[in-house]
């Protein structure tokens, strides 16, 4: 099996399976029990969040606030933007991308039902992301409340310097709330924002598990109602397993940018000689996620024909599931070309021999399909 999916979904590490294993064996306590077999569980939980709250900006320093544990990024994103929402002071105006996952997009939909006003800025509209990045500084006014936008986009690889971002916003506007939905830039590229949201399965963890942090002074209301576990902010009896899973996979994430950006280069040094491929990934994309156009060719055709050699990549973004996500548009990419977009995404274990095999089968596919 060839598996170049890894901004769907990853396989679970090794070091991951065995912390969920050994959590489920020893440390199966409910960690709001006051006994020891609770306090250990509660102790594994601290550990994970030390481990999470020291890797997630991505530089020596560690972020500076608190972390929840959530079920996912769908959840932490929900938490992060409706809570904001609800702190909003009579402000009225969100700014955000129109590249966002549907857990973002859907959200900002609900507030705008609720009367707010959300402005949706489109890459296509920017020369560059610099550009792009100042164009969303310069959307915020004094009425604005929340600026969202993702760090990594997942169907192409776009990416906003959220170090940058932050940091233009916060000279102009010190209380605007900046939310990042790092879910596809989490332990790849230097992350900064007063709520981040992150996710575990695409870092070799466990489904189920991801995280929700919270710069220290910005308060969010929690999205759940119940017992008040994780200082109120997310009650739900904690799923310690999982938790261990995270961290363990956090601590043995290796998956370094000049490896990736040597696939990149070889993918799209092979996949020159097949005609008529345009590449919708630019140069400032990040190297783990490919995006291209097999002109002639739908995405399902390809995905399924490549399927047949049991090698595994996406048509776009996985959660769309076929329908058009519209996100390939607002990257600039045609309508005719989106049909055709095939998203390739690394893990650290991929090889060059994989994608001499994944190049093979395409121009394959290309010569029985356009003849
Ligand atoms: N944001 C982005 C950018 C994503 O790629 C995904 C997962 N496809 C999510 C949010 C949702 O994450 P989860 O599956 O953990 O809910």
């Amino acid at each position: 099996m060839i598996y170049l999916d890894n901004a769907a979904t990853t396989k679970p590490c090794g070091e991951a399976v065995n912390a969920v294993r050994e959590a489920m064996n020893g440390c199966f306590g409910n960690a709001s029990s006051l006994h020891k077999i609770g306090t250990l569980s509660m102790q594994t939980i601290s550990r994970a969040k030390m481990t999470a709250l020291g890797a997630v900006s991505g530089t020596k320093t560690p972020f500076d606030g608190e972390v929840i544990f959530t079920s996912g990024a769908t959840e932490s994103n929900n938490t992060a933007i409706l809570g904001a929402a609800e702190r909003c002071r009579n402000r009225k105006r969100i700014v955000t991308t129109a590249i966002e996952h549907p857990s973002v997009a859907k959200t900002m939909e609900i507030l705008e039902k609720r009367g707010f006003e959300v402005v949706r800025l489109a890459p296509r509209d920017y020369k560059n992301h610099a550009e792009f990045e100042d164009a969303i500084c310069n959307a915020v006014d004094e009425n604005t409340f929340l600026v969202s936008a993702m760090a990594v986009n997942n169907e192409t690889g776009y990416f906003i310097d959220t170090a940058r971002l932050y940091k233009e916003i916060k000279s102009r506007f010190r209380d605007v709330c900046v939310h990042i939905d790092a879910v596809q830039g989490f332990l790849k590229v230097q992350l900064c924002g007063d709520l981040i949201s992150v996710s575990g399965h695409k870092i070799h963890s466990p489904k189920g598990i991801g995280a929700l942090f919270i710069k220290k002074g910005v308060r969010i209301p929690p999205l759940l109602a119940g017992g008040g576990q994780q200082g109120g902010l997310r009650s739900g009896t904690e799923p310690v397993e999982l938790i261990a899973g995270f961290c363990a996979a956090i601590e043995a994430y290796h998956g370094e940018r000049e490896r990736f950006s040597e696939l990149k280069d070889y993918l799209l040094e092979k996949l020159s000689e097949i005609p008529d491929i345009k590449l919708n990934s630019d140069v400032e994309c990040v190297p783990n996620i490919v995006n291209f156009s097999v002109r002639g060719v739908r995405s399902e055709i390809m995905l399924h024909s490549l399927e047949e050699d049991e090698i595994y990549v996406s048509s776009g973004s996985a959660c769309s599931k076929g329908k058009k996500s519209g996100v390939l548009g607002a990257l600039g990419v045609s309508d005719k070309d989106a049909d055709c977009a095939v998203r390739v995404s690394f893990c650290a274990e991929n090889t060059k021999d994989e994608i001499d095999s994944l190049v093979k089968k395409i121009g394959e596919t290309v010569e029985r399909v356009r003849r």
